[in-house]
């Protein structure tokens, strides 16, 4: 058995659908249970329309829906049979979506959440049953199951929360047994429904969660993450250009880079893959053939010492000096405490003698972290900064990873360093300004080989 996952730009247009199709039909074989984003970029779409009917325009929000239906159409009816079928389904989800914007645009904010997640739900319900069908027309044995019949949440809307207990309960009542008599199950990705039956999401991005909630939960042998790129390559290939792709990762790696903005997994996506072991492979839908990254518990030993870097912008310093000599001791903890309080977390401290640095990327309670902090200590904060960060296993007992990248990073300002505690990762804290320029260095000290002399 093995769940493949299809991102919202796999499913986008025509070719695509039919593509991904064939995709799953020549894996029949494996007993695959599919997932689906929404397609192309109707969530975005629907994200939209909620903030329009919002904030005073329905029929702005309205005409926003008819765009949506209107570029699902454009995709789907050229590839299925009973094109009056596909109109009627659309139809009813934009009708009932209509209706949810106008209880949206009469709600008070507390009810919001919950009537955003109702909303954003149309999207999978959608690309799932279009799949569905586009697969029974194959000769396929499909069969849609409700994605929110079977992922079981908190009331955290927006964001919520899985009840793994009860949602492996109903995996194995409501998947497995299709996978097991050769049935091919089709369910949506990031919705889900609540313990009291409203409609929920996992958090935009969250499909790639419910794909490794569903193979952990059916005890799949594989996890297919099916994309637009080939895999996890070892920078951002908008910034260096001769990215290398890596075939493998393993998990530690996999949910460090996640975490510090490679763009391929979500980060909570691994961990119940990493829990039953199950293996995790990156591929692109557009180029089958290009063997991807296989993300598994532990990697054979590797040449490569840092597999990837890896970076997030729009980070803040915060630059705490104890007001005394030295660092009272209790000091560290009452500074951890108002962050802890203040409900922020810290990415990257460093300390020395008399100071302590943090980084944070949610600044929304920066002016009560500073007040706060500001009775115990002086305090300065920066914007504008980056955390780039060395991800490899074997940094861990590689000596000299640091000194190559000063070396190379020799004319820029580098503010904090930090191994981390697992110490799979080096973490260099610098200007947001600095950052193509520190990628493309590290990148060539780690990656390339040295470069002829010019003009020899
Ligand atoms: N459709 C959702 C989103 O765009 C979930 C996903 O694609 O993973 O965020
Ligand atoms: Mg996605």
């Amino acid at each position: 058995m093995i769940v493949m996952k299809f991102g919202g730009s796999s499913l986008a247009t025509s070719d695509a659908l039919t593509r991904v199709a064939g995709l799953i039909a020549d894996r029949a074989d494996r007993a695959p249970v599919v997932v689906v984003s929404a397609m192309g970029r109707t969530t975005d779409g629907l994200v939209a329309a909620v903030d329009l009917a919002a904030h005073g325009g329905l029929a702005n929000a309205r005409r926003r829906v008819a765009g949506i239906r209107g570029d699902l159409l454009a995709a789907a009816a050229p590839v299925l049979a009973d094109v009056a079928g596909l109109e009627r389904l659309v139809d009813a989800h934009c009708d009932e979506l209509d209706r949810t914007l106008a209880e949206i645009a009469a709600a008070d904010g507390w009810s919001r959440p919950r009537l955003t997640d109702a909303a954003l739900s149309h999207g999978e319900r959608i690309s799932s049953l279009v799949m569905a069908r586009l697969l029974g027309q194959r000769g396929l044995d499909a069969v849609h199951v409700d994605a929110r019949d079977v992922l079981v949440t908190d009331n955290r809307f927006t964001e919520a929360v899985p009840a793994f207990g009860a949602t492996n309960a109903r995996l194995d009542r409501l998947v497995r047994p299709h996978a097991t008599a050769g049935r091919v199950a089709v369910m949506g990705g990031f919705i889900a429904r609540t313990g009291d039956g409203h409609p929920s999401t996992l958090g935009r991005g969250g499909s790639d969660f419910s794909a490794s909630i569903v193979g952990a939960g059916v005890g799949a042998d594989e996890i297919q993450i099916w994309t637009d790129v080939d895999g996890v390559m070892t920078a951002d290939p908008s910034v260096v250009p001769d990215v290398r792709l890596l075939p493998r990762l393993s998990f530690a790696e996999a949910s460090e880079l996640a975490y510090f903005g490679g763009r391929v997994l979500h980060p909570r996506t691994v961990l119940p893959a990493v829990e039953r072991d199950i293996p995790v492979r990156v591929l692109n839908s557009r180029k089958p053939e290009v063997e991807g990254t296989l993300i598994v518990a532990a990697c054979p030993p590797s040449d490569l010492v840092v597999k990837s870097i890896v970076y997030k912008e729009g980070i803040t310093v915060i630059d705490v000096r104890s007001t005394r000599m030295l660092m009272a001791h209790g000091f560290l903890a009452a500074i951890f405490e108002v962050f802890d309080r203040l409900e922020t977390a810290v990415d990257v401290v460093s300390t020395s003698e008399v100071a302590v640095s943090l980084t944070i990327d949610r600044t929304d309670r920066l002016a009560d972290l500073v007040g706060e902090l500001r009775r115990i200590a002086e305090v300065e904060h920066t914007g504008g900064q980056a955390i780039v960060c060395l991800v490899g296993e074997a940094i861990r007992d590689t000596p000299g990873v640091a000194a190559t990248a000063f070396t190379a990073l020799r004319a820029i300002n580098v503010r904090m360093v930090s191994q981390g505690s697992a110490r799979t990762n080096f973490s260099l804290v610098i200007d947001e300004r600095d950052v193509p320029a520190a990628v493309r260095a590290l990148h060539a000290a780690f990656f390339e080989t040295p470069a002829e002399p010019a003009g020899a």
